[in-house]
C-alpha cells in the first residue's frame, strides 16, 4: 500500500480554522494568539537580520540562545542542563516531538500516551513502527488513574509520552501524579517524552512540576518547550528540547537531517529578548485574566466550564445545548453562531464524545467580547 497512515486525515487544527474562514467565524479553534508580540522583540528580530546574520545557525542551535535557556530552566527548576550537549533549538514543539519519536522508537516499540491526547503524538510513534497505548482520561476531571497506567506497561514499553499542562483539557500534574510516574518508570529503560509548552501558562497559584525537577525524571527524559506559545510567535515555528548528554546525541543524529538548523536572526532576538525574565513572568496572570473573562462571559449559559488549570484553552460540556456529537456540534457553532471550537474528540483514538469542546483564549479583549455575544443565547 501507498499510505504509511492510512487512517490519518488533515489535522483538526486546519480543518477548523478553515471552516472558520469560509465563514467569517471568529477563529478559538486552532490554539495561536491574534494580538502582536512585544514590539521590543520585533525590533531584535529586525536587528539582526540587517546586522547580517541570516546564514545557517549551528546545527544544535546558537549558543547564546542555548545558554538563555539553560538560565531559565535553572531559574523556574533548579535543574541544571549543558547549553552545548544538552539543549537543542528545534523548529517548534511539533518538530522536537517528532524527532524525538524518531530517535527512540523502533518497530514494536510500546509508547503510552494520555487520551486526551494531543494529534501529533500518535501518528508519528505510527510512522516509526511503535504501538501506542493509551489511558483515556474522562471529563470533567480528566484524572490519572496510576494502576490503569501501570497495567499498560510491559516489558516492550519504550517510552511514557506526557504533556503536562495538557492540551486540551487544561489539566496540570500534581505532585503525587509526578511520584505515581516515578515509581513506574524507577529502574526501567522507559524514557519519558514531556511536552511542557505550555508550562508558563499556569493559573490560581498552581505550580508547573517540570520532570527536570526529578532527578529520576531528568535522566530519562526529553523535556520540550515552544517560544511561540512563550511570546505570542507560534509562526515563527520556533522552541527546543533539553535532554540528558547520551539522549541529546541520539536526538541531534536525527535533527540534523530532519531540519539541520533553526533560523538564525530569531534565535539571536530570542536570546537578547530572554535576558530579562519579567517577559514571561507576567504570562499565568495575563493569561488567568482571559480565562476569567471567557468563564465570566459564558457563566450564564448553559456550556458546563470544565476546569481550567493551564494552556490558554477553556473546555465546555454542551450536552444541556445539543445531542449533536461533538464534531457535528463545533461545525454547527462555527456555522450558525459564528464561533470555531475544536472537538474533543479528535484528541481520543475511539473518537470518545463526551460533549465537550475546546475554545481558546489567546485572543484580544474585543475579541473574546465578541465570541461571548454571539454564544450568550446558548
Ligand atoms: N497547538 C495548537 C493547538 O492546539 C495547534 C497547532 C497546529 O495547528 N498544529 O491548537
Amino acid at each position: 500500500p501507498l499510505s504509511k497512515l492510512s487512517n490519518v486525515g488533515t489535522t483538526i487544527f486546519s480543518q477548523m480554522t478553515q471552516l472558520a474562514n469560509e465563514n467569517e467565524a471568529i477563529n478559538l479553534s486552532q490554539g495561536f494568539p491574534d494580538f502582536l508580540p512585544d514590539s521590543e522583540l520585533l525590533n531584535h528580530v529586525d536587528h539582526f537580520i540587517k546586522k547580517g546574520f541570516n546564514q545557517y545557525a549551528p546545527m544544535p542551535g546558537m549558543i547564546a540562545l542555548k545558554e538563555q535557556i539553560a538560565a531559565k530552566i535553572e531559574h523556574s527548576h533548579q535543574a541544571v542542563y549543558h547549553p552545548d550537549s544538552e539543549i537543542t533549538v528545534t523548529a517548534g514543539g511539533t518538530q522536537a516531538i517528532f524527532t524525538t519519536i524518531a530517535s527512540f522508537i523502533k518497530k514494536d516499540d510500546e509508547v503510552i500516551i494520555f487520551e486526551p491526547a494531543y494529534d501529533c503524538y500518535e501518528p508519528t510513534v505510527e510512522l516509526f513502527g511503535g504501538i501506542v497505548k493509551r489511558f483515556e482520561m474522562k471529563a470533567p476531571d480528566y484524572e490519572i488513574d496510576w494502576n490503569a497506567v501501570k497495567n499498560l506497561v510491559t516489558d516492550k514499553t519504550r517510552m511514557i509520552i506526557i504533556n503536562n499542562p495538557n492540551n486540551p483539557a487544561g489539566k496540570v500534574l500534581k505532585e503525587n501524579d509526578i511520584l505515581e510516574l516515578i515509581k513506574i518508570v524507577k529502574e526501567t529503560p522507559i524514557l519519558i517524552l514531556s511536552d511542557e509548552v505550555y508550562e508558563n501558562i499556569v493559573f490560581d497559584g498552581k505550580e508547573h512540576l517540570s520532570v527536570c525537577k526529578y532527578p529520576e525524571l531528568k535522566e530519562r527524559s526529553i523535556m520540550v518547550a515552544s517560544f511561540g506559545k512563550l511570546f505570542h510567535v507560534t509562526g515563527w515555528k520556533i522552541g527546543y528540547c533539553a535532554a540528558p548528554e547520551n539522549l541529546t546525541h541520539e536526538f541531534r543524529k536525527v535533527h540534523q537531517f530532519n531540519v539541520f538548523s533553526v533560523n538564525t536572526p530569531i534565535q539571536l532576538a530570542l536570546a537578547e529578548y530572554m535576558k530579562n525574565p519579567d517577559h514571561y513572568h507576567y504570562l499565568n496572570q495575563f493569561f488567568q485574566e482571559k480565562r476569567d473573562f471567557l468563564r465570566q462571559g459564558l457563566s450564564n449559559t448553559s456550556f458546563e466550564l470544565l476546569d481550567c488549570e493551564g494552556t490558554y484553552f477553556q473546555a465546555l460540556r454542551y450536552d444541556k445545548i445539543s445531542d449533536k456529537n461533538d464534531l457535528d456540534f463545533a461545525r454547527e457553532l462555527t456555522i450558525s453562531h459564528k464561533v470555531a471550537s475544536v472537538p474533543f474528540s479528535s484528541f481520543y483514538k475511539n473518537k470518545r464524545d463526551e460533549k465537550v469542546i475546546r475554545l481558546c483564549f489567546a485572543k484580544k479583549q474585543e475579541t473574546l467580547e465578541r465570541a461571548i455575544e454571539n454564544l450568550a443565547k446558548l
